[in-house]
Parts: structure tokens; C-alpha cells; sequence
């Protein structure tokens, strides 16, 4: 007689809707739907339990950046754990491929006598940054600067500090987030934000004036720092007008208010530089990196610290006696390794002129799609991009939101075999690095049937 089965065998489904609760999801749509389960990578593609290929036109989270099924980072992870699995950087500990990694993030970065910390997650290296901007300013005699300036519309992640900083309703909304001393300033879009007729550079001057007036009213003797993505991802693709950040720095340091960036999806080579502040034309006093770093094979971020920065943390932390702050896993060497690996991948690929130019073949291969009655506006550079999709293409309106038009276009992606992400209704893509230009056209043209089918859909409601 067969043994009895006191534990019956469930799909992986239901083993995920019963017992997972997932990030960033409607919990009871998920119990109602069920999730998608992916199996396994090749390439640009994942292929989910049924066997069914996509072709990942977001990396995953922005992060896959050399696609799904890379030996050499596999490689690189097993010969690390064999070496050794784990070890630490506290009380002046290293393993050895975490001082490699740091020494070569240092060369990439460019920021003169820069030194790098390191942690897990893009949301912990934001929070190290504002711990850092907190206690330069503290050592410097200046403990009121506290408050920090961000823009609605960014996303610096899901921790208590990372979510306080987003500027997007749903990371507060259930927490009563965010927390005092965050100043959320006009998003830098001029499709949505720009007044009827003001150009570019009168946009800009005008978001200027207003960042300066914010200073002045808040006083800057209570602001310790000013943080932004060089191009905000999950707010939709938003691009900055030229010349903004440049005119933002210049009245930070007027200020004594620290510049931090949020690389943590344009680092390592998304927008065609190596980092966004090139592409966007700043220089940051800190900055946050994590996804491309380790092509998301591992899970590893690092902030950067420039040498002028770090002097002042030095001093201080000799005062004190130690640097109050990090992580178990911070610098862990199977990831570090890996992220060396990519790096390298990075450097024989010859990232960013390689993005440069699979980013000019995307956005010629999306241009014509601003003819589709549903796109409002193509945004992004390098191997990013945002499609904003509008009602009516003269007055930009939106569509009515119960419509959910975003999310009507991804599900129709999917059923053609492309993942794309919606964020509202605007539609991102950030391709792996390694895609090449006949997978790129072959995603465009899936991008335009999902986006027809919407379009035919909308036009038969009642
Ligand atoms: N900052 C930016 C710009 C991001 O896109 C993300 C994640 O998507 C984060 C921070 C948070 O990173 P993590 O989810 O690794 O904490």
C-alpha cells in the first residue's frame, strides 16, 4: 500500500498565493489571480512554468542587465563560494574580492579620492546616504541640517527612509509616510508640469527659482542634502531638461546642501554613460548604485563617497572611535565577486558606448510609435525608456484611471509575449544590455499589437 500522503503536493501557485506575501502587490487581487511563475532564463527571455517564453523588456526590475542566463556570473558565484562563502567588512575586516570591487568602483566613479560602502539593497544605500549627508553635517559643526529635498514622482526605495523619500502616494499611503523633515519638490517633467507654452530652459529656470525660494523658506541651515535619480524610473521614465541639474547644483553648494544621486537604475551604464550624473551633466557629492552593479545576479548596492565627503566622515569616525553603521552582509564576497565579473563583462562589452548605440536603434525603433493614437509622449535615453499614453494627444488628458490603461497594455504585452512595466499609465522599458537590434525591433512590433489591442479594446466600450 502506498504510503499516505500527509502533505499533499500543491502547484507552485497555490503554494505562493497560500503562503507568500509579495512585494508591491494587491494582496487580494493576487489571492483572486494567482502570480506568474517563471522557471527559467535564456537571454533576453524568461519562460514561465508553462513553458511559455517572454522577452524581458525591463531586466526583471531594471537590474538583469545581461540577461538571464550569463555562465560567467554563475561561474564567478561558485568559485566564490568555494573560496569563501562569507565573511565580513566590520572592525576592519575585508574579504579580498570586496577590496578588488571597491577599488574598481572607485576608478569607474571618477569622483576625485571617492571610497565605497557597501550593502544589499538600493534602499539601504539610500538610507546610507542620508545617514552620511546627517553626520558630515554634524561633524561639521552643523546639526540642524537635517531635512532632505527629493521630487515628487522619484522612488528611492522601501524602507522606512527610502519610501519617506519616494515621492509617490502609494509608498505612504498605508504608513503614514513620510517622515517629518522631507521636502518633496515639483516633479521636473515639462510634458506634464510645463505651463502652456514655456519652453525647456523656461521650465527649468522656473523649477530653479521655486527650489531656491524652498530654500530659503525651509532655511538652509536646515537641509542636509538633496537627492535624485538623474532620470526617475519608476515615476515613469522622466528625463530632466537640460541644464537643470547643473543650475540644482550650483545652488546647493551655494547652500552647503549635499548633492546625492540615485543611480540605483541608471548606474553602470543604462543611459549610455557609465553613470546618469554623466548623461545628465552633475557631479554628485554621494551616490547610490545597486541593480547593474551585479547584472541582479546578486543582491548588492554600494554608495559612493566623494573624497571631500569622506574626509569629514573620516575625522569624525577617528573622533567617535568607529563609523556607527553597516550591514552583516555588506561587501559579501559571493556577490562582490560577482559584481567584479559583471564589471568586467562591462568593460569587454565596452559599456556605455555600447548602450549609446542599442539605445539610438530603441529610440529610433519607438519614434514612429508617437503616431499610435494612444502615445502621448517617448521619453528616455540610452537603453531606457517611458511611453506615456493619453486620451487625447492635443490636451495630454489622461485616461479616467478606473480604466487602469497601463495596466491593460501590459497584460496585452504579455499575451504577445513581452514583459513591460506599467507604472500608471505609463509604459517603461530597460532591455538587458545584450539585446541586439532585430530583438529590439521584434519588441517594438510586440509593444504596437498590445498596444492596437488596447486601442480596439477601449474603442468597443459602451
Ligand atoms: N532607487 C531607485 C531609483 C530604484 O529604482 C529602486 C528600486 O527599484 C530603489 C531605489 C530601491 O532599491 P531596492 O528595491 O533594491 O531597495
Amino acid at each position: 500500500m502506498p504510503p499516505l500522503d500527509t502533505n499533499p503536493k500543491t502547484t507552485t501557485a497555490e503554494a505562493d498565493r497560500r503562503n507568500h506575501l509579495h512585494s508591491q502587490t494587491n494582496m487580494r487581487r493576487h489571492q483572486q489571480q494567482g502570480p506568474l511563475v517563471i522557471e527559467r532564463g535564456e537571454g533576453i527571455h524568461v519562460i514561465d512554468e508553462d513553458g511559455q517564453s517572454y522577452m524581458e523588456g525591463m531586466s526583471g526590475l531594471w537590474c538583469a542587465s545581461l540577461g538571464f542566463s550569463n555562465r560567467r556570473l554563475a561561474s564567478a558565484a561558485q568559485r566564490q563560494l568555494e573560496v569563501l562563502p562569507y565573511y565580513h567588512t566590520f572592525n576592519h575586516r575585508v574579504p579580498a574580492v570586496t577590496a578588488r570591487l571597491a577599488e574598481r568602483i572607485s576608478e569607474l566613479t571618477r569622483m576625485p579620492g571617492a571610497k565605497v560602502f557597501f550593502a544589499c539593497s538600493g534602499s539601504e544605500a539610500n538610507d546610507s546616504m542620508i545617514k552620511m549627508a546627517w553626520a558630515y553635517h554634524r561633524a561639521k559643526g552643523k546639526p540642524s541640517k537635517r531635512k532632505v529635498i527629493a521630487h515628487q514622482k522619484g522612488f528611492h526605495g522601501s524602507t522606512v527612509m527610502g519610501a519617506s523619500l519616494s515621492g509617490l502616494p502609494n509608498m505612504h499611503a498605508a504608513f503614514g509616510l513620510p517622515l517629518d523633515g522631507i521636502i518633496h519638490i515639483e516633479c521636473p517633467h515639462h510634458y506634464r508640469n510645463s505651463h502652456a507654452g514655456e519652453s525647456e530652459t523656461e521650465f527649468c529656470a522656473r523649477l530653479v527659482d521655486a527650489l531656491q525660494q524652498r530654500i530659503e523658506a525651509e532655511g538652509a541651515h536646515n537641509i542636509a542634502a538633496f537627492i535624485s535619480e538623474p532620470i526617475m524610473g519608476a515615476g515613469g521614465v522622466i528625463v530632466p531638461p537640460a541644464g537643470y541639474f547643473a543650475a540644482v547644483k550650483e545652488l546647493l553648494a551655494r547652500h552647503d546642501i549635499l548633492m546625492l544621486a540615485d543611480e540605483i537604475i541608471c548606474g553602470f551604464g543604462r543611459t549610455g554613460q557609465w553613470f546618469g550624473h554623466q548623461t545628465m551633466g552633475f557631479t554628485p557629492d554621494l551616490m547610490a548604485c545597486a541593480k547593474s552593479l551585479s547584472a541582479g545576479y546578486q543582491p548588492i548596492s554600494c554608495v559612493a563617497v566623494s573624497g571631500m565627503v569622506y574626509a569629514v566622515l573620516e575625522k569624525q569616525s577617528h573622533e567617535l572611535n568607529g563609523f556607527g553603521h553597516g550591514f552583516t552582509y555588506s561587501g559579501h564576497p559571493v556577490a562582490a565577486a560577482v559584481a567584479l565579473e559583471a564589471l568586467d563583462i562591462y568593460a569587454e562589452m565596452n559599456v556605455p558606448s555600447h548602450t549609446q548605440a542599442m539605445g539610438h536603434v530603441l529610440h529610433q525603433t519607438l519614434a514612429p510609435l508617437l503616431d499610435h493614437p494612444l502615445i502621448g509622449e517617448i521619453r528616455g535615453i540610452g537603453l531606457v525608456a517611458g511611453l506615456e499614453l493619453v486620451e487625447d494627444k492635443a490636451s495630454r488628458s489622461s485616461f479616467p484611471a478606473d480604466l487602469a490603461i497601463g495596466g491593460q497594455v501590459e497584460l496585452a504585452a504579455r499575451r504577445h509575449g513581452l514583459i513591460v512595466r506599467n507604472m500608471g499609465d505609463a509604459i517603461a522599458l530597460a532591455p538587458p544590455f545584450i539585446i541586439e537590434s532585430e530583438q529590439i525591433k521584434e519588441m517594438v512590433a510586440r509593444l504596437r499589437a498590445a498596444l492596437d489591442d488596447v486601442y480596439h479594446a477601449i474603442g468597443q466600450r459602451p
